[in-house]
């Protein structure tokens, strides 16, 4: 990169710290922004610095937000004895849109994973505990069909059913391996219907 500036450069190699961006990407992305017209880049720049400091966890679901309770926690709507765990915001997303979930969420922040060395302790775990010592009527377990995903599922059930309260969890007709958000909604309704009693 010794061809370039020394700015370009360094925005290069900023470019290039992010998730799925190699050199030839960030050098692209580079390029077109200093193409860009001055307000969008100041727009684009802003709107990150934003977004860094206003979002953070929703006080009850723990999904992504940037108010204290989440549009769904706070909605009057939603039926709070009805929780559906998900691992991520993403997930909590793709059964937002088939609109015919009315309960409310509870978001993992991720699965556990031995292999990763990512334990109980490292996801939003504790946090959905602390909830069930309210009323509850239903936890459906909707994490993904992949090993993380059913070791998570595994463990939640084991942790909760003592409790008395009723544990389901979605059919299995999400395709193994595969991301929730990456699936249709015709089939995350069905999974949801389906769903058993564990
Ligand atoms: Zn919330």
């Amino acid at each position: 990169m010794e061809y370039y500036s020394s700015q370009l450069s360094k925005l290069m190699e900023e470019l290039s710290r992010l998730p799925g961006i190699g050199i030839k990407s960030a050098q692209r992305l580079a390029f077109h922004i200093i193409h860009m017209p001055q307000e969008e880049v100041d727009r684009l720049a802003e709107t990150m610095v934003e977004a860094r400091k206003k979002i953070r966890y929703c006080r009850q679901c723990c999904t992504l937000t940037d108010q204290e309770l989440c549009p769904i926690c706070a909605s009057p709507k939603r039926d709070q004895q009805v929780i559906m765990v998900v691992e991520n915001s993403r997930d909590l997303a793709a059964y937002e849109k088939t609109g015919k979930f009315d309960g409310v969420y509870h978001v993992l922040q991720g699965a556990i994973s031995p292999m990763l060395g990512i334990g109980p302790g490292e996801i939003r775990l504790k946090e959905l505990l602390q909830r069930l010592q309210g009323d509850v009527k239903e936890v459906i377990i909707a994490t993904n069909s992949t090993l993380e995903g059913e070791t998570t599922a595994m463990y939640i059930s084991k942790l909760i059913k003592p409790a008395g309260i009723k544990v389901t969890r979605i059919a299995s007709g999400v395709p193994v391996g595969g991301d929730l958000e990456s699936i249709d909604e015709v089939t995350l309704l069905r999974a949801l219907e389906g769903r058993v009693e564990l």
